[in-house]
């Protein structure tokens, strides 16, 4: 039920990166709590949308946006991002070259979109499919507390689409920034 004095945020949110990372099984385990070891691309535009009661007064409605199948490009219109107001950039560890796209879609993100206030989005870096064991970013030696302050993410999570690791931290995180920024 609403309560009399109960705010409501809408929050336009994207989720970027390359082909196959994990984009779809992310938002379908955080929106519908399941997830298929089947791949299919994601074709046309697909949103979901998740209601979080964040606090006593407040209910944050996501609205998260699918990737179109336009990974493969390398690049999105400025139409798919405008007015988004956070985003999670995905990489499957166990594939390095699509950490190696991690700046890449952080660039064109923030090339393409700016706040009202003229800061970029917040955007959370999520390190995907963690529970396959196998650890690219302790193996490159990459520190990640140091990469995302360098190429401006407010954090970072290991994840798991199959087995629900960090997704809804992750989330929380990134809508914290959010809120913070308004
Ligand atoms: P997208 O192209 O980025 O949307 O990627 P998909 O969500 O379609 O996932 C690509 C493939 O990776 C599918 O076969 C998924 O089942 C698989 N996958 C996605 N997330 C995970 C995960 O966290 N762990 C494992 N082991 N597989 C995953
Ligand atoms: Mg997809």
């Amino acid at each position: 039920m609403q309560k009399h004095n109960q705010k409501e945020h809408l929050y336009k949110l994207l989720v970027i990166g390359d082909l196959g990372v994990g984009k779809t099984s992310i938002i379908k385990r955080y929106v519908h709590q399941n997830f298929s070891p089947h791949y299919r691309a994601t074709i046309g535009v697909d949103f979901a949308l998740k209601v979080l009661n964040w606090d006593a007064e407040t209910v944050v409605r996501l609205q998260l946006w699918d990737i179109a199948g336009q990974e493969r490009f390398g690049n999105m219109t400025r139409v798919y991002y405008r007015e988004a107001m956070g985003a999670f950039i995905v990489f499957d560890v166990t594939r390095p070259a699509t950490f190696e796209a991690v700046t890449k879609w952080k660039e064109d993100l923030d090339s393409k979109l700016v706040l009202p206030n003229g800061k970029p989005v917040p955007a959370v870096l999520l390190a995907n499919k963690c529970d396959q064991g196998i650890d690219v970013l302790m193996n490159n030696g990459i520190k990640m507390d140091q990469f995302c302050k360098e190429n401006g993410f407010v954090g970072w999570f290991e994840t798991s689409a199959k087995e629900n690791i960090n997704i809804n931290e992750a989330s929380r995180c990134l809508v914290k920034h959010i809120i913070a920024s308004e």
